[in-house]
């Protein structure tokens, strides 16, 4: 039962058509996680606050910084230096008594996610890198909780539901990571902080309606905002049978965060369907033994080559070459789009290759600075 205090305060979602007595018990029953208490997190958790949801959590393991003003507005000026989980959690408590906050000051890490998310109802991304995201999408796709998810770049953002069992999940949808020069980040490319405050209103929204079953969920569609060209477009998107998250042949014992940041210590970072290995993990491989393919045209090879590798050029390679012996190869290029293209045609054709992510100039950077070619 609401008392009378509370009657008061929500009695504009009382008379809503949907909403009302029903679904304002719903919110106040309801536990939502939210991952990252950044921009996005920010608008999302003082609406759900606002709107009565009774138990919020909020992961995030960053500090206040006073860059992160000019959008996070769940935090003030007194707030820099604190963390954003306890800044974030007296800023919600300041604006109603009703919300319990759980704070997790803590990076989702492949150990904790499913352990987090398992004890909430819904999950909200609001995250701002990619390995967190393909972390949220694994652990949500496998405990079956609707994962909310925004991602926002300058001025444009995007937002959809994910609901694995249902529609598609988000890796059907992005099965690549982007690395990091692809798609720059907040700090690198900047953004408008509004923006971010629409598309985080947008995620409470959806919030509100999948807690209260009203209204038809962002499921199946990915809607795309321009703010610039002041635009918003709905996009169907597909579930994919052969996803490996939520598709009939994952294999719900794997390990999460098998996609890793580039960087990261691991032996293999498998994108999607197109598996890469760093240029660092490829030095190990190449002491073992392994084929390296290199699909550069003969002229590039005359400024840096990696040791041992075979000269395929990508046309020769597209047009059925194979010489080499083994199951699995390794294909670079220069920097790493013609390798793909390769890696993608040699897996169409049920070769086990694998892309080096960054070409040579990874190689280059990472493994061989002295193999750079001398300027005259
Ligand atoms: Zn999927």
């Amino acid at each position: 039962m609401l008392d009378a205090t509370q009657r008061a305060r929500y009695a504009r979602h009382l008379i809503l058509p949907g909403l009302g007595l029903d679904g304002q018990r719903r919110l106040r029953g309801a536990r939502v996680l939210l991952v990252g208490a950044g921009g996005l997190g920010s608008p999302a958790a003082l609406y759900l606050a606002a709107a009565g949801v009774g138990t919020l959590g909020l992961v995030d393991d960053d500090l206040v910084d006073l860059t992160n003003l000019q959008r996070q507005i769940i935090h003030g000026q007194g707030d820099v230096g604190r963390p954003k989980v306890d800044s974030a959690r007296d800023t919600l408590t300041r604006l109603t008594p009703d919300v319990t906050v759980h704070t997790h000051p803590t990076r989702l890490t492949a150990a904790n996610a499913l352990d987090l998310i398992a004890d909430y109802d819904l999950v909200i991304d609001g995250s701002d890198n990619f390995p967190t995201r393909a972390l949220v999408s694994q652990a949500s796709a496998r405990l079956l909780v609707p994962h909310v998810w925004a991602s926002v770049s300058q001025y444009q953002g995007q937002l959809s539901v994910w609901s694995a069992g249902e529609g598609p999940c988000y890796h059907c949808v992005f099965p690549q990571q982007p690395t990091p020069d692809q798609v720059p980040s907040c700090a690198v490319g900047g953004v408008l902080g509004a923006t971010v405050g629409a598309l985080g209103s947008l995620l409470a929204v959806e919030t509100v309606k999948l807690l209260t079953g009203i209204g038809e969920p962002l499921i199946g569609r990915l809607l795309v905002h321009d703010g610039l060209a002041a635009t918003w477009d709905v996009v169907t998107v597909r579930r994919r049978p052969d996803c490996a998250v939520c598709g009939s042949g994952a294999d719900p014992t794997r390990a999460l965060g098998a996609t890793t940041a580039p960087g990261e210590p691991t032996a293999y970072a498998s994108v999607g369907e197109r598996p890469t290995v760093t240029a660092r993990d490829l030095a190990g491989l190449l002491a073992a033994g392994a084929t390296l393919i290199d699909v550069r045209e003969p002229g590039e090879r005359d400024g840096a080559t990696i040791p041992g590798a075979l000269p395929v050029p990508l046309a020769d390679l597209l047009g059925g070459a194979r010489p080499w012996s083994g199951d699995r190869v390794y294909v670079h290029c220069h920097s790493g789009a013609r390798s793909a293209r390769a890696v993608d045609a040699l897996r169409a054709n049920g070769i086990d290759a694998w892309d080096v992510r960054g070409g040579i100039l990874a190689w280059l950077t990472e493994v061989d600075p002295e193999g750079m070619p001398s300027r005259p």
